[in-house]
């Protein structure tokens, strides 16, 4: 079907890509119905304990700007201007992320975005929420989706006219398309999980450099912090499941105490809730969804997480769905039919998606260990005096970060 014929647009999952593409569609003119299964988070507060706050770079800024909602999105974000490394020993060192004073990444909160973007979007003639409303796949007709009401528990269904899933790494409509042998998938997960954590404010400001992304490494695992407008820091332990030096070990309030206290002292000293919050907050895992087949007879598109989850090493995870957000806008001028769009968004992207897939995995190992070698920061400076000499020099983390022209899968062809 042509994409001017059809009626309108569903979007499953109003998260981060889902209320960014309902802005992106209801200004080209399509009627959009934007179904998500949690409450409507303008009414409803934020859960505790997920990815709090998030780095924002190039890539997603690019979306925002092209969806007209940048100017409402800054003034939430902190720019980052470089990661501390903080020692063992209690020295830190600021390492910078560019050499221009614009290489920045900023630090913002993932429910304030969303909610932004949300309010943008439902003030946008043509674009309803539906919130409360869980999608569980196909109904017996394969155009058909089905949902049900959170609150009443109605079962209701709505032709897919087409349909783009934004739900997010454990879509359910990744998992229809599955079921129907139209996409393949490959789960990888990672074997070292994460726990949010605070690290408060003191008379309202921050305890540390507010405009830098806080690391500890520790070789095999760390702590990042990443700053809040509110003077606060959301900390994120990243740590093996198992064995030595994990989760699996600390099991009491004497051996989280202890291991922080051991592996973490600075910041150890910075989190007086720290027992409180690690029994109260969940710890979430992490993995690489690879997804073949993302589309479906121009009815059913995955897009953002959903088609391509990665570990979020990299900062890269939303940003790259806001990029496939901008991309498919891009495609839409060059393509008449839904059908060949999907197909051609896929064979585009798949390249790329794939390639930050790798990179983000890579960059696990740089900012727990690689960042304490002198070597390492041997390197760095060379490269950062190269790239202000030869601006055709452009490290591979700086054109992932503030190259949005340059596609993940030749930042990969650049050496390391
Ligand atoms: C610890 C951690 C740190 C991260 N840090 C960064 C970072 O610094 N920078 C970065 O760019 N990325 C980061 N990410 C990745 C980022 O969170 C995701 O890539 C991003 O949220 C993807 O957006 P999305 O819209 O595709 O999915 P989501 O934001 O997950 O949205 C999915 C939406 O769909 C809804 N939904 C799910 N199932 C259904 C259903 N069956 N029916 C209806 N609705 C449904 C959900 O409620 C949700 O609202 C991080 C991730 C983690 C886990």
């Amino acid at each position: 079907m042509s994409l001017a014929a059809v009626p309108g647009v569903n979007i499953v999952g109003a998260g981060l890509a889902g209320s960014l593409l309902a802005i992106l569609l209801a200004r080209r003119g399509f009627k959009v119905t934007v179904y998500e299964r949690r409450p409507d988070p303008r009414i409803a507060t934020a859960e505790r304990g997920r990815s709090i706050n998030m780095a924002l770079a190039a890539r997603g800024i690019r979306g925002l700007k092209l969806a007209g909602v940048l100017e409402r999105v800054m003034p939430l974000a902190i720019p980052m201007r470089g990661r501390m490394v903080h020692e063992h020993d209690g020295a830190a060192e600021l390492q910078m992320y560019g050499v221009r004073p614009e290489e920045v990444i900023y630090s913002i909160s993932r429910a304030d975005l969303n909610r932004r973007l949300i309010e943008a979007a439902a003030e946008l003639p043509g674009v309803e929420f539906q919130f409360g409303q869980m999608c569980f796949g196909f109904a017996h007709e394969k155009n058909l989706l089905e949902f049900r009401d959170e609150v009443s528990g109605r079962i209701h269904h709505a032709a897919a006219q087409p349909s783009i899933a934004t739900d997010g790494g454990g879509s359910t409509v990744r998992r229809a398309l599955v079921e129907r042998e139209i996409a393949t998938v490959r789960e990888e997960p990672l074997d070292h999980d994460y726990k949010e954590l605070t690290i408060p404010a003191r008379d309202g400001k921050h305890v540390m450099d507010p405009n830098a992304l806080h690391i500890w490494p520790r070789g095999g695992f760390m702590l990042i912090a990443l700053p809040n407008p509110d003077g606060t820091f959301t900390a994120t332990l990243f740590l093996a499941r198992v064995g030595q030096n994990s989760f699996e070990q600390l099991q009491n309030a004497g051996d989280v105490d202890g291991f922080f206290a051991r592996e973490f002292p600075s910041a150890r000293a910075l989190m007086p809730e720290l027992l409180r919050e690690w029994f109260e907050h969940p710890q979430g895992s992490l993995g690489t969804v690879h997804t073949r087949g993302w589309h479906m007879d121009g009815e059913v598109l995955l897009l953002g997480d959903a088609a391509h989850a990665i570990v979020p090493f990299h900062g890269q995870g939303m940003n790259c769905a806001f990029e496939d957000c901008a991309e498919l806008m891009r495609m839409m001028d060059e393509h008449h039919g839904w059908a060949g769009l999907f197909e051609a968004f896929e064979h585009e992207r798949r390249p790329n998606t794939d390639a930050i897939a790798r990179m983000a995995l890579e960059n696990y190992q740089e900012m727990r260990q690689a960042v304490l070698d002198p070597e390492y920061r041997r390197k760095k400076k060379e490269a950062e005096e190269l790239e202000k000499k030869d601006p055709n020099f452009i490290p591979r983390y700086s054109q992932v970060m503030f190259h949005p022209e340059i596609p993940y899968s030749r930042v990969m062809s650049t050496p390391n």
